[in-house]
């Protein structure tokens, strides 16, 4: 399989060669050049793998430079971490299904794509006898996902800035319990917005990113999409064993579009999904989008489900590379538009389009805390405030016949203060958090300062 930039300037690339670039080199975000089309027998088949198994076949069919055993010992050490023994294991609660992705070692989907970046990075860095240094700013989820995927990895060190006293605490200890010698955890004094800036300015200078091979696991890399495709297959094939059915609806908590990106393309190779339900809060660009073909920017508000206030969806440009019918100087055009008008227009066939794909609800943090409640009154089951978002769609939405599939996108005990709002008590602490207060933890305090960030990095690169 060879890969393309969204923008049309990039062309031909292998699957390890678009894993290290990332962002593609025109500025665009890479795809394969033909989806596999895979046929009812081949889904059938699939879909009673257990999961790694299921991992090996999917993503084997777009990386076919990887030998087959060393894909095969990647998937075994990344998914070798996770608690479950069914990794993504799928419950039925009150006529919902719940595909739960949050048994990784941060409590929160990103692991599924991110244990695999971290063991795919290190293969590839080893093999070409380069280093790479990874350099993050994060208000949360992200950036301890990105340090459990990368820990202990040799070639490579990670440097995760985040604002001082601003994540939630179990977000932070998560991050600064982390005491490997490749792992830099930076408290910076100023906001999230700050310590954004500052890796934006550092990664906007070419000459230093090339001099220390500054390398990024944003959800642009293609890797991450890939691995998350996986989970689409996994839960269609448990649900169809429960319920006899041809089709189900996936409804999705989403901020970068990175997750339901990774379903529209599993649905794209032939996976029979009727529609992808597209779950926001109140920062809701995406749904005005799919409902109104309204595509312009709004200001961030603070919600109880924190990883999805995102108003710029960076994987949305993967989307729009289908929906103009693979296009990249379309794509390009559409870009440039977006940055100076902040806002897109679709015509009504693009919007018809859009709505074969996908249906969208906005959910407000009202909603989203009595959907907590109100579940966890019926089935005592504790659904963690992105999850709420997503159920509480997946139930206004999915049409009758079709069994729904709601992605639990984090544990609760991440998020226990909405948790406490909506059932006032505290969600079970799962066994990786007990304790961890009283863990050893590294991290330095640094003032909001591009240039002490950057003496800090040549200090301790790779
Ligand atoms: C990152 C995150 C999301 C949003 O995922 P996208 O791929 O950005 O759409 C949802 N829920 C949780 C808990 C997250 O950490």
């Amino acid at each position: 399989m060879r890969y393309q930039s969204t923008r049309g300037g990039v062309s031909g690339i292998s699957f390890k060669d678009a894993v290290l670039m990332g962002l593609a080199d025109d500025g665009g975000l890479l795809l394969p050049e033909t989806i596999p089309s895979l046929s009812e027998g081949d889904i059938d088949a699939l879909s009673r793998l257990a999961y790694p198994e299921l991992a090996f076949q999917i993503i084997s069919l777009y990386a076919g430079d990887l030998p087959s055993a060393a894909l095969k010992t990647l998937i075994e050490r990344s998914y070798g971490t996770f608690t479950h023994p069914d990794i993504t294991p799928v419950v039925h609660e009150d006529g919902v299904y719940i595909l739960e992705l949050f048994h990784g070692p941060t409590l929160a989907f990103k692991d599924v794509a991110l244990q695999f970046l971290g063991n795919l990075f290190e293969y590839l860095l080893i093999e070409r006898n380069q280093k790479m240094n990874i350099l993050g700013a994060t208000s949360g989820d992200t950036g301890s996902a990105a340090i459990a995927g990368i820990r202990g990895k040799k070639n490579i060190n990670i440097f995760i800035l985040h604002p001082q006293g601003k994540t939630s605490p179990i977000q932070e200890l998560q991050m600064t319990t982390v005491t490997d010698p490749n792992v830099f955890n930076l408290a910076v004094e100023g906001t999230f917005d700050d310590a954004q800036a500052i890796v934006k300015e550092i990664f906007g200078d070419v000459a230093f990113k090339n001099q220390y091979a500054l390398g990024a696991v944003n959800s642009i890399n293609w890797a991450r999409v890939l691995a998350q495709v996986v989970y689409y297959f996994y839960a269609f094939g448990r649900v169809q064993r429960l319920t006899g059915c041809r089709e189900v609806d996936f409804s999705v908590p989403t901020g970068n579009f990175g997750d339901i990106f990774a379903g529209y393309i599993a649905r794209r190779m032939g996976l029979p999904i009727r529609r992808l339900i597209l779950a926001t809060n109140e920062n809701n660009i995406l749904a005005r989008f799919v409902r109104h073909g309204d595509y312009s920017l709004g200001t961030v508000v603070s919600t109880p489900s924190p990883s999805m206030d995102i108003q710029i969806a960076s994987n949305f440009e993967r989307y729009l590379f289908y929906l103009l019918d693979e296009d990249g100087a379309a794509v390009t055009q559409a870009m440039a538009d977006f940055r100076t008008h902040g806002r897109l227009h679709f015509s009504d066939t693009q919007q018809a389009k859009v709505r074969e794909d996908f249906l969208a609800l906005s959910v407000d943090g009202e909603q989203t805390l009595a959907t907590i409640r109100a579940f966890h009154e019926l089935t005592s089951y504790v659904l963690d405030p992105h999850t709420a978002v997503g159920v509480r769609a997946g139930r206004d939405l999915a049409g009758g016949e079709c069994p729904v599939v709601c992605l639990a996108t984090a544990h609760p005990a991440k998020f226990g203060d909405a948790v406490r709002r909506a059932i006032g008590r505290d969600p079970q602490r799962p066994p990786s958090l007990e304790g961890i207060e009283d863990k050893p933890k590294r991290c330095e305090n640094i003032p909001a300062d591009t240039q002490a960030v950057r003496d800090y990095l040549i200090q301790n690169a790779c």
